[in-house]
């Protein structure tokens, strides 16, 4: 049993062909509502549109199934990074599919979307045994998870969950992610004339530069990067600056590393802040979470096996970006991230494959209909 590849290439072109940028995923949600509504699933949109700030909810779809296995969850994101207006699918006589080099493709995910997608029309279409199935298209992942940080996820039947969003061969599955958390740390000094009276102020961007060049920066340990990432601040060359705000993140495969970092960041903004008599407001916001998903789970062990069915070398990894899964596994849902058919992501060169996509439908296929 196999998808079918003209209806696979068919369906992701239509999808590319539909803007979703983040927040703005209404006509995709539209979409995949009706698709998945015309499967048979029973469908659901949640309020995350409202709850967010967009115009479209995470889209929940729930498929029966006919074999007596435990439920399992397959997701992937609707919306894509820019430059995402107007994108286009273009193939090529070498199999491999690009944008028109003017926007991002998005395979960057709807390559997962079409791949779950294909897999539920071939067991509808042809009545292939199969598990229970629940499908997530969250919103918003590019911007931090902030659909699926929204979702209901005590309305999930699933504690084990596929996540079509990584890069690399078919067959590479990420088990382990960081904790990523981001940091603001706004210093208030006080406004002076820069020629008359510079003794009269508190130079912020200065008390900045102190807390910035003594704390962690780059790489840490083999598991741990702490970044700065926008300094702004000041508003003439004749006035010595009264705000500067440092926005950065510390990533870390290990939360508690994380959290150290993330302490010894916040240690050095309140040192100079002190040390120049400015004021400090530091926020601190835990953008995802660090998991780690046991190779010797079901979870792992069912991928390993569609995998060998297939032929596809198995190759386990740790990724060092967050997803939703890192979402799911703070919602008590084990899962690991799939490779999904998408190359040189967040760029106007990424491009997939015909190959590949097959590749990505018919492992899910494998995975909907695995016994155990
Ligand atoms: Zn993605």
């Amino acid at each position: 049993m196999m998808t079918n590849q003209v209806r696979l290439i068919d369906e992701f072109t239509k999808l590319v062909a539909i803007d979703s940028p983040s927040f703005h995923e209404r006509q995709m949600g539209d979409y995949v509502k009706s698709r998945l509504t015309d499967l048979g699933l029973l469908v659901i949109e949640d309020a995350a549109g409202e709850l967010i700030g967009g115009d479209c909810g995470n889209i929940y779809g729930f498929l029966n199934g006919n074999i007596d296995r435990k439920p399992l969850l397959f997701c992937a994101h609707l919306d894509t990074v820019e430059p995402a207006r107007g994108k286009q699918a273009v193939l090529g006589g070498d199999g491999v599919i690009r944008s028109k080099g003017n926007t991002v493709l998005g395979a960057d995910d709807l390559s997962g979307v079409a791949a779950i997608l294909e897999a539920l029309t071939v067991i509808v279409e042809k009545n292939v045994p199969h598990g229970p199935v629940e499908v997530l298209f969250t919103v918003a992942e590019e911007a931090y998870c902030k659909g699926s940080a929204v979702f209901e996820f005590a309305k999930l039947a699933s504690d084990e969950a596929y996540v079509l969003d990584l890069q690399g061969p078919v067959g590479t599955a990420a088990y382990m992610a960081p904790s990523i958390l981001a940091f603001t740390a706004a210093i208030k000094g006080k406004a002076a004339h820069a020629g008359f009276a510079p003794q009269k102020g508190i130079h912020a961007i200065a008390a900045a530069a102190d807390a910035i060049a003594m704390m962690p920066m780059g790489r840490i340990d083999e598991e741990t990067t702490v970044n700065v990432g926008t300094i702004t601040g000041g508003l003439a060359s004749n006035i010595v600056p009264d705000r500067c705000v440092v926005k950065g993140e510390v990533r870390s495969l290990s939360h508690d590393k994380a959290a150290k970092q993330a302490a010894l960041v916040r240690r050095q903004f309140e040192r100079a802040a002190s040390a120049a008599g400015a004021g400090l407001d530091f926020e601190l916001m835990t953008a995802s979470e660090a998991y780690e998903t046991p190779l010797d789970h079901p979870v792992a062990r069912r991928f390993e096996a569609a995998c060998n069915a297939l032929g596809l070398p198995v190759s386990f990894i740790k990724t060092f970006g967050g997803s939703d899964n890192n979402v799911l596994a703070q919602n008590g849902i084990t899962g690991i991230v799939l490779a999904n058919a998408m190359r040189n992501i967040h760029s106007c060169e990424e491009f997939t494959t015909v190959e590949e996509l097959s590749r990505i439908a018919d492992l899910i296929l494998l995975l909907m209909t695995a016994e155990r």
